[in-house]
Formats: structure tokens, sequence, C-alpha cells
């Protein structure tokens, strides 16, 4: 396994490579990212997969700082993978006098967590771009736990002509139900307890909309009650391709949560006519 630390050299590697498939993350490896590299194991001939704090896509005040970097583990992991090669930029590389941002009309980053966490996608959305055109992959993974990041990114590659699949991939959980998130390690043991009402929220959501309950704001409802040992931030029912509020829900139609648990931030969203979580 190779591992590349500047542009030029990564680009050069995928040169002569077609069917690549790439894994952009931020590093600390869990079992959901381990899943989106083992699908492009098996649908692409080569895999990629990079390993990036991005600090674009983290707000003042945000965890930047304290996100955990664990790379002499996360190697181990991705040798055991048998991956092709990892993409292990510093700041410098990637960002060294850049000055222009991809953004979208606000009508997608401006939901949800955009409205939260203002810049983030933009973040986002550059330094993906910037790794799409340095690797050149034919495929990418996303995990569907970030929903409105892939919805965003699967947008920049039509709005922006890439022959680039986006290939969304359903989120891992721990054995309790609890969404995996490197930022799971920030919890302590009673609001890892608390934590876990996500999970029961979100089949109860599910249990409604199976038990023909369609009106959003009465699952809303219920949902916000199962929470309350934590935070609350939003609790959404979107359309899965605009992530519009809906009124009325339907078997497509995708709840999304992030409230906190303490001091830290959990996502999560499920499809409420979908049998897996
Ligand atoms: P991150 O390192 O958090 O930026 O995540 C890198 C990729 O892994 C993103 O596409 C995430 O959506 C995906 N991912 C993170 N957690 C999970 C999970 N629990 N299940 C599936 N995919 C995930």
């Amino acid at each position: 396994m190779n591992i590349i630390s500047t542009i030029k050299e990564m680009k050069y590697f995928c040169s002569d490579k077609t069917d690549i498939g790439f894994v952009p993350t931020m590093g600390n490896l869990h079992n959901g990212h381990l899943s989106l590299i083992e699908q492009s194991n098996k649908r692409d001939k080569y895999t990629v997969v990079s390993v990036f704090v991005n600090p674009s896509q983290f707000g003042p005040g945000e965890d930047y700082d304290k996100y955990p970097r664990t790379f002499d583990e996360d190697i181990k992991k991705l040798k055991s993978l048998k991956v092709d090669s990892v993409f292990f930029p510093d700041n410098k590389t990637m960002y060294n006098d850049h000055k222009i941002y991809v953004i979208d009309n606000g009508n997608l980053s401006g939901k949800l967590c955009g409205k939260y966490r203002p810049g983030h996608f933009k973040g986002v959305l550059t330094i993906v771009l910037k790794f799409f055109n340095i690797i050149k992959p034919g495929r990418a993974y996303f995990g569907r736990k970030d929903y409105q990041q892939f919805v965003l990114i699967k947008k920049m590659v039509k709005d922006f002509n890439l022959d680039i699949e986006i290939v969304p991939c359903r989120i891992i959980r721990d054995s309790d139900g609890l969404a995996l998130s490197s930022r799971n390690t920030y919890l302590t043991g009673q609001e890892r307890q608390n934590a876990l009402s996500i999970n029961r929220a979100l089949t109860e959501a599910k249990k409604m909309y199976k038990n023909n309950e369609l009106i959003a704001e009465k699952i809303i409802k219920e949902v916000e009650e199962l929470l309350k040992d934590l935070k609350i931030q939003y609790i959404e029912l979107i359309d899965p391709d605009t992530l519009e509020n809906k009124v009325k829900v339907d078997r497509k139609t995708v709840m999304a949560v992030a409230a906190f648990a303490g001091k830290t931030r959990l996502i999560d969203n499920t499809v409420l006519g979908e049998d897996i979580l």
C-alpha cells in the first residue's frame, strides 16, 4: 500500500489507472468508513482513500483541534483491507494560496446542518472537488450518515459535468444502534446512553409511518418527546432530493436529526419506508 502526501505524486499514481474507487475520510477510521472501502474493493479495480481533517469545513469554536487523529491505527486498517493508495496531504499542500471555493446557491446547503454550520458545505464541496480533480475516480463512495453532504456532492457532480458515479452507502451502527462516528469518542458513558434515544426515535418514526401516520408534524412531535434527554438542534422530515420539508410524508421521506449529547453534536437519519435503519 502506497502512502502519498503530495499532489504531484498522487496525480502520477492515478494517471495510468482507470476504474479507481475513491473514499474520502477524515481518518479515525471505524467500521462505517471500512464499509465504504469494502464496497469500492468489490466494484473497482483500485481503491484510493484520503485521510485529511479538512480545516475549511470546521467553523470557529468547532472541534477541528481536538478531532481524533489516529493515523497509525488507520494505516493498519487500510493495509488489512488492501487499499491501493492512501492520500495523506497536509493543510499547506491542499490550501496554499487557495482563493476559489465551491458553493451552491443556498437551496441545499442552507438547510438542515447548513443552518447551524455556516460555511461547512463550502469547505466540504471544495475539498471533495480538489480530490476528484487530483484522483479522477470513476466512482466515489459516501455514507448516507451525512445525508445532506451526499445530496450536495451528487448535485455538484451533476452541475459541474463530472464523470464520477457517486455511490451512497448505508449507515453502519454499533450493536446498540448508535450510528458510528469519529465524534462518538467524545461521549461519556451517560451521554452515550442518552444518545441511543436517536436510534429509538428513528425506529419509532418508521413504525408510525408503517401504521399509516402520514402527518409530518405528528411524527416530529413524537420524536421530539423521545429525544428529551438530548439538546435537539433539528428534527426534520424532508424530500430526499430537494431536502425541502414535507407536510405529508411518503415512503421516500427522510427523517434527519441533529442533537447534542453534552457538547457532542450527533447526526443521524433514516428513510421512513425502508426496512433497514
Ligand atoms: P468522515 O471521516 O466523518 O468525514 O466520513 C467519511 C465518510 O464516511 C463519509 O462519506 C461519511 O458519510 C462516511 N461515514 C461516516 N460514518 C459512517 C457510518 N456510521 N456509516 C456509513 N458511513 C459513514
